[in-house]
């Protein structure tokens, strides 16, 4: 069973659902935890991991060989990223770090001066507490592909899972709608959509929950810190009825919440009373997967 933990804007507590959720699932199931906000993974931090390098992610980019280049410009002219620089009678300048390796230059060279080389865009951590095993992707700094580095992470996962045989795999996404959360949400079989009771969540869960909807994905709705606003709370509740989305969970504003990120520890190991509600929120995914 695959779990995507995503809900549009950053800071609702995405990673805190996804490693409590985790350390829950971890007491009945061999699970494992992929942490794919690869800009800036943190699970491994709230998970108290000392995660070791499994693999470096590498992308595919062009190298010129100048001895063969007429100066056409062929290659400038195909490159959507503007990638390649090309002045008339110059030979094309490359833009290594706008390069996305879509291979689309090589193709189009009628000189075969172009060839395939490769960058450095990431690294894939492994690490392993409170059962859960961790997955922790993480992009290059200054790197653009961080959906690239997603996508290699889930790759990875499968030779990775060969060892782990994890049967409940969570997946830790990005905020925001791009790329990456794509990479994120493809193939999972439930969505936890982690939000607010703030105008700007309520806006962005909106946005995610389109791709699951696009996606033909089972969602529910995770709100956190739903007693910091009632009243909006009632709106994101009102949201949820009129498109019948489920609410799976509540979570309160609590300093255990603080205490859990400070002691890097999962809040369930800070206060036993929050397994209920983990729990509750494992049997409602259960029940809507069935
Ligand atoms: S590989 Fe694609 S993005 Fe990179 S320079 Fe060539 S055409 Fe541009
Ligand atoms: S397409 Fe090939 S020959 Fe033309 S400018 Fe680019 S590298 Fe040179």
């Amino acid at each position: 069973m695959k779990i995507a933990i995503t809900g549009g804007k950053g800071g609702t507590g995405k990673s805190m659902v996804a490693t409590s959720l985790a350390v829950k699932f971890a007491k009945n199931s061999k699970t494992a935890l992929l942490d794919v906000d690869v800009e800036c993974p943190n699970d491994h931090l709230l998970l108290s991991v000392k995660r070791k390098e499994f693999t470096k992610i590498y992308q595919p980019i062009p190298k010129w060989d100048f001895d063969k280049c007429t100066k056409c410009g062929k290659c400038a002219a195909v490159c959507k990223q503007n990638a390649v620089v090309f002045v008339k009678d110059k030979y094309p300048a490359f833009v290594k770090d706008i390069c996305i390796g879509c291979k689309a230059c090589i193709v189009a060279c009628p000189q075969n001066a172009i060839f395939e080389t490769k960058k450095e865009i990431g690294t894939i951590y492994i690490g392993r507490n409170y059962n859960v095993g961790l997955i922790s992707g993480e992009l290059k700094l200054g790197e653009l592909a961080s959906g690239e580095v997603v996508a290699e992470v889930r790759k990875y996962f499968e030779e990775i899972n060969k060892k782990l045989k994890a049967e409940i795999i969570l997946i830790d996404s990005a905020a925001g709608i791009g790329c990456p959360v794509i990479a994120s949400l493809i193939g999972t079989d439930y969505i936890v959509a982690v939000t607010e009771p703030t105008p700007s969540a309520l806006h962005d869960l909106k946005r995610v929950l389109y791709l699951a909807k696009h996606f033909q994905i089972k969602h529910g709705i995770v709100i956190n810190k739903y007693d910091l606003a009632k009243q909006f709370c009632l709106k994101i509740e009102g949201f949820a009825k009129e498109n019948n989305i489920a609410i799976i969970g509540r979570i309160p504003y609590k300093k255990d919440f603080v205490d859990s990120t400070i002691k890097m520890k999962p809040v369930t190991e800070i206060n036993p009373d929050y397994q209920k509600l983990f729990q509750k929120i494992i049997e409602q995914i259960n029940l809507a997967i069935k």
